[in-house]
């Protein structure tokens, strides 16, 4: 198809009119999809159902013998750290398995840092004199800019590159003494699922920031969560802080959430020994312990990093052909249009389109009317406002692959019939 802006007005108004006549058409489908959120299939699920029957009857004792039923273990089973450790970038000393949500340990390290502050020396970030202020690369993860909205933390968003934020604004912010801290999804990012090129994840670590207290949130939710045959790796973001002497600068997150089950993996953290240190006095407040029978199952189901691996393929043999089917439906309708682009990423758990401005409200109603539901417009960005009014996260991982190939034909069509009414106004 040519670009639309080369159309002139009599074609234009032709290819509205078929276009319109095929929504028409798609709408009496009377089709329900739901693809909002990044959430595992049942299917996905399924693979990990091996685990219900874990750690079994009487299998309830660590390597070091210790009963896994009682309390304690605060910083989690060492054979688990272990397991992690290479997910983690960090060895196990210096790794925490928390209970099921990384989400959590965010909220948590936040919170803790606004209130306790996140050192001894340092005064808690509420208590000093400025508003604290996190750098959001945008697009980004709708739930991270919800905890930062929850307690008043400004949010400063920077766009993302391809290859990880925009690095001379990050820096120029970071120089702000009220800047505190900034999310980092590296790999597979959520929505765009760029990887941080090294050169970016050296400048993290190393950048000069106003605050002695900034913290980097490194959220490495996708580590392992490969779309492709190729196990993308990405620079070790611990070791980069320390050897630029900001040991401490980077707390870092994951979790077995899209590894195992959903609502009953393992969240993990990891950072330097004094800020694994910070992390278990604070938690040691809020928790005897977390649920080291869970941990045994996950050791016992997993066995170690290879096993793990092997898992992830069993996702992807799942996973790949739904993100393949979006990405064909964009191709056919849309390529060449001129009136959008869109990732084709190499892991994680969406795609990312960019339709004509002012446009991405419009074609989520257009969408939800035909019985397809996309996550809301403006999800992506801080604040839930998209200046530009075109990002669109597409989450094709929890409908079946009939279903992802029908609402992705019908979302193409939404993208195009929208740009086609807003060119005609
Ligand atoms: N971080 C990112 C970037 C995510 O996309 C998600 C889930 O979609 C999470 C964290 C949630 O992780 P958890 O289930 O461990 O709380």
């Amino acid at each position: 198809m040519n670009g639309i802006a080369d159309l002139s007005a009599e074609d234009l108004r032709a290819l509205r009119n078929r276009v319109l006549g095929e929504y028409e058409a798609f709408r009496a489908r009377g089709l329900q999809i739901d693809m909002t959120r990044g959430k595992p299939s049942p299917e996905q699920l399924d693979l990990a159902n091996g685990m219900l029957a874990l750690p079994g009857n009487g299998d309830h004792f660590t390597e070091a013998g210790e009963d896994a039923r009682n309390y304690g273990g605060l910083q989690g089973l060492p054979e688990v750290r272990a397991l992690f450790a290479p997910m983690m970038g960090a060895p196990a000393e210096r790794v925490v398995v928390g209970d099921n949500s990384s989400l959590a340990l965010m909220h948590d390290c936040l919170v803790w840092s606004l209130f306790k502050g996140v050192s001894n020396e340092m005064e808690p970030w509420s208590q000093q004199s400025g508003t604290p202020a996190f750098i959001c690369p945008v697009p980004g993860y709708d739930r991270h800019f919800a905890i930062c909205e929850e307690y008043g933390i400004r949010m400063l968003p920077v766009p993302l590159t391809g290859h990880g934020p925009d690095m001379d604004i990050v820096e120029e912010l970071a120089a702000d003494p009220d800047v505190k801290g900034m999310w980092c999804v590296p790999k597979y990012s959520n929505p765009s699922g760029e990887i941080y090129s090294t050169e970016v994840i050296e400048r993290l670590a190393a950048m000069r920031t106003g605050a002695p207290d900034f913290r980097l949130f490194w959220d490495n939710a996708y580590a392992v969560h490969h779309l492709t045959p190729q196990r993308h790796e990405i620079a070790n973001i611990l070791e980069l802080c320390a050897q630029a002497g900001n040991p401490d600068r980077a707390f870092v997150f994951a979790s077995t959430s899209k590894v195992t089950l959903a609502g009953a993996g393992l969240a993990l953290f990891a950072s330097s020994a004094a800020n694994v240190k910070w992390y278990l006095a604070r938690a040691g407040k809020r928790t005897i312990g977390p649920d080291k029978l869970n941990q045994i199952r996950h050791v016992r189901f997993l066995k170690n990093i290879e096993g793990l691996h092997e898992h992830m393929e069993a996702h992807r043999a799942l996973i790949a052909p739904k993100f393949d089917a979006v990405i064909d439906a964009l191709d056919k309708r849309l390529s060449g249009t001129g009136i959008a682009h869109w990732t084709k990423p190499e892991g994680g758990y969406f795609i990312c389109v960019d339709g004509m401005e002012g446009t991405a409200k419009h074609v989520v109603d257009l969408a939800r009317q035909a019985g397809v539901v996309l996550t809301p417009a403006g999800a992506t960005s801080p604040y839930g406002r998209d200046p530009h009014d075109r990002t669109l996260r597409l989450a094709p991982t929890y409908p079946s692959l009939r279903e992802v190939q029908q609402a992705s034909e019908g979302i193409a069509l939404c993208i195009l019939l929208a740009a086609l009414e807003k060119h005609d106004a």
